[in-house]
């Protein structure tokens, strides 16, 4: 017989259990018992600490108020992430937020971008980025409507220290009635019939049941994998990278508001600018690189003084077979693991939360939601998988074996056909859910000298000069736009100040 679903564990405390325990918490304030179980001796990964726009809908739901976010997690705004050495050695493009251009009718943007070049015009793409534009001058101001402009807004995300965003959502978590349990989980307990998991069962002997599980233990996946074995698909043919460093440096000038991506020898490091200190890591592959060569890497390119030691993460890429099995839903690193060079592993977990909201189960009879949950998991997944394979087999780079294998190697079919559809036409093929619009693509495959042959006959049928004039234009309204904003850390302080 179902019976109701009334009380919610969830295994761990990273920041994939404190989103999960306070956006359930806030939706379900009636319905559900919610228990949150963490070890402060495990600790937390500790690392994501850049996001993708939709997080501001995720603030905004819990009620977060943007400069009380700014405010207790140090952080910075984002208005991109620019790639350093991906196509080739020397080359520089950003995967910047919002629009670029503006689209006619059904012709998109980039496609009369396209023909002005054929027609001998130089102007970058990116010239009609307002992020792009902005980024590039360290400016910044959270401009939701850009009236008067064919542009909706400033599309931006955050910086910040991801220990401290953690610590927000606990106490916002814990203000809503959400249980902490300190302490080990040393053992699951499963139903014999069903294999359900039943009960943790603390080191210290004490009991905790449950209707519904959600594993938030990071990569040991303690309930997912340790208890019911649901098994991993591994894909790092595709995305071979396997081992981080992270350390935290002195910050030596401003924070600029964009991610940097700076690709090396045999994998790439980030650079993310916080108030207080930069995030740095080191992402590659032990194939092609040693530890030690990596840790040389990683220091030797750091802008300021480091603040710690190094810390190693290992990691392979993929998916956990079934998100949900059984009674237990995986999300964060439990789930499985993109690297982070497009910063949306805080993204999945932030549209899985969302996606079991939508799908919560009344009773245990919920073979149709859990069925549907894991179809949606599965395609988000795949789609974030491609765009990031995208940056490594989009290269021209012949330096390093690491290269040569990424550029040769077998793509899903997924891929191959999205880059082939735009190398001869310039459309680029979107399924209506995909995270990444069809700009982020475009920029990705351009930024990494993927050129359209053609581009759509629509965009021949402005005539030459109301054409140049057209792209004058915008040009005109994206400086514009730019000159006014203030700087990045006058924003950024001008919130502070606004909170005092
Ligand atoms: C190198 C690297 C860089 C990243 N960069 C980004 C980025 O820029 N942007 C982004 O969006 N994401 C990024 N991520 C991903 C991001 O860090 C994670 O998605 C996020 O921190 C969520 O982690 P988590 O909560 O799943 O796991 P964790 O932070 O590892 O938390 C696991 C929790 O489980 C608890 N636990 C485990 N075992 C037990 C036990 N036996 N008993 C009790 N408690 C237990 C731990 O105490 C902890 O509270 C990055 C990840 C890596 C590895």
């Amino acid at each position: 017989m179902p019976t109701p679903i009334r009380h919610l564990v969830i295994a761990g405390g990273g920041a994939a259990g404190w989103m999960t325990a306070a956006m359930l918490s806030k939706l379900f304030p009636h319905h559900l018992q919610i228990t949150l179980v963490e070890s402060e001796e495990i600790g937390i990964v500790g690392v994501g600490e850049a996001t993708i726009p939709p997080i501001l809908l995720f603030n905004q739901a819990l009620g977060i108020k943007e400069a009380d976010f700014i405010q207790s997690t140090k952080g910075t705004f984002k208005l991109g992430i620019q790639f350093e050495n991906w196509g080739q050695q020397g080359d520089k493009y950003m995967h910047a937020f919002g629009d670029i251009g503006k689209d006619l009718g059904l012709t998109s943007f980039h496609h009369f971008w396209l023909r002005a070049q054929q027609q001998g015009f130089t102007d970058s793409y990116w010239d009609y980025s307002p992020c792009y534009q902005a980024a590039s001058r360290n400016k910044f101001a959270p401009l939701h409507q850009l009236p008067g402009t064919p542009f909706k807004q400033l599309s931006y995300a955050y910086h910040f220290d991801a220990s401290l965003y953690a610590a927000t959502l606990r106490r916002l978590s814990e203000q809503q009635g959400v249980k902490r349990i300190e302490g080990k989980i040393a053992s699951v307990t499963q139903d014999q019939t069903s294999g359900d998991i039943q009960t943790l069962v603390m080191e210290n002997g004490h009991v905790i049941q449950g209707d519904l599980f959600i594993d938030c233990s990071g990569f040991r996946a303690l309930l997912a994998e340790q208890t019911l074995k649901t098994g991993y698909e591994d894909w790092s043919r595709w995305l071979p990278c396997n081992r981080a460093l992270a350390v935290p440096s002195a910050n030596r000038s401003a924070a600029v508001p964009y991610t940097r991506a700076i690709a090396h020898q045999a994998g790439w490091q980030w650079r993310i600018p916080l108030q207080h200190r930069t995030g740095n890591g080191v992402v590659y592959c032990s194939d092609f690189m040693d530890d030690e060569s990596a840790q040389q890497h990683l220091l030797s390119n750091l802008e300021g003084d480091a603040l710690a030691e190094p810390r190693p993460i290992r990691f392979t890429t993929g998916r956990r077979k079934m998100q949900w099995h059984k009674n237990c839903i995986s999300l964060g690193l439990a789930s499985g693991f993109l690297e982070p060079l497009e910063s949306t592993s805080l993204h999945l977990i932030q549209s899985g939360i969302i996606r079991l909201a939508k799908l919560f189960p009344a009773t245990t009879d919920y073979a149709s939601q859990r069925d549907q949950y894991n179809r949606q998991s599965v395609t988000e997944f795949e789609q974030i998988r491609d765009f990031i394979i995208l940056h490594y087999h989009q290269t021209q780079r012949d330096d390093s074996e690491f290269w040569r294998y990424c550029r040769t190697m077998s793509v899903p079919d997924s891929l191959t056909q999205k880059m082939e559809l735009f190398r001869q036409s310039a459309v680029v093929q979107r399924e209506q859910d995909d995270l990444f619009s069809e700009v982020a693509w475009q920029q990705v495959m351009l930024g990494q000298n993927l050129i359209p042959q053609q581009h759509h006959p629509l965009a021949n049928q402005v005539p030459s000069e109301k054409l140049q004039q057209f792209m004058q234009d915008l040009k005109l309204i994206v400086t514009d736009i730019v000159d006014k904003l203030p700087s990045h850390q006058h924003s950024i302080e001008q919130l502070l100040v606004q909170r005092r």
